[in-house]
């Protein structure tokens, strides 16, 4: 599903003639299978979220390749990128990331907008990802009158509402107290097995990165060790 080779990405900063460069990561490889839970763990600022930048397309790599889905997704230009964003990517976030002048039903159904589709099948979707979530009757509700397990649910059912293989994860139960993590970490666990859904999930909590099939350890830029964990495929 993601085929990482020779990643390598720094960032610069200053101005001309007065410009530093932190060299973010270097020669990283890695692969994910199809309907792999993998977790990416490291500290922070180790580059994490800056290789899911890579992966989803927000930003392009200093050097080396990366494939998605059998697509060589480095050679994308932006418009290309971000139809294939919506169509085969779904992302969860610590900090939900949903727009708070919308309500649940709303932000689920932005992007089957995005998509196209009428309103029919629109409405059709998104009460069946909500219920899937177990929020069917929270869809009137804004974001600021839910819980954040709520909210997260919310922005899970957006994630999966065109269906997509891959879900990339940022640190999805940052922002939770340890009984709503727990939950979440179940419901990734079984969308995983009821949909074969592949999961890519950042996090710098060792308990979050004990639920995948894999582990991927980054330091200072390089992957120091690849895991795996007891859990069967
Ligand atoms: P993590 O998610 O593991 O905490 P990040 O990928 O966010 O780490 O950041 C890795 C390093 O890259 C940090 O030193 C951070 O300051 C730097 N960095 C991240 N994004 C940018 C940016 N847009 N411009 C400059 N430096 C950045
Ligand atoms: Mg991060």
């Amino acid at each position: 599903m993601i085929e990482v080779q020779n990643l390598s990405h720094h960032f610069e900063l200053g101005k001309k003639g007065n410009k530093t460069t932190i060299q973010v990561l270097k020669d990283i490889s890695f692969h994910i299978k199809n309907g792999e839970i993998v977790t990416v763990v490291g500290k922070s600022g180790s580059g994490k979220s800056t290789l899911l930048n890579l992966i989803s397309g927000f930003i392009h790599p200093t050097n080396g390749a990366i494939w998605v889905d059998e697509e060589k997704v480095t050679d994308f230009n932006e418009a290309k990128f971000a139809d294939f964003r919506l169509k085969k990517m779904g992302f969860i976030f610590q900090s939900f990331q949903l727009i708070p002048s919308m309500t649940a039903y709303q932000n689920v159904e932005l992007p089957l907008i995005l998509n196209g589709e009428s309103e029919s099948s629109r409405k059709q979707k998104a009460m069946k990802v909500l219920e899937k979530v177990g929020l069917s009757q929270f869809g009137e509700h804004y974001p600021s009158e839910l819980s954040g397990g709520q909210q997260q649910r919310v922005s899970i059912a957006r994630a999966l509402v065109l269906e997509p293989p891959l879900i990339l994860a940022d640190e999805p139960t940052g922002s939770l107290d340890s009984d709503t993590e727990s939950e979440l970490l179940q419901f990734i666990k079984q969308l995983n097995q009821e949909l074969g859904i592949t999961f890519l999930i950042i996090t710098h909590d060792e308990e979050v990165a004990s639920i995948g099939h894999r582990k991927i350890t980054i330091h200072d830029g390089i992957v120091i060790e690849e895991a795996v964990n007891d859990n069967e495929l």
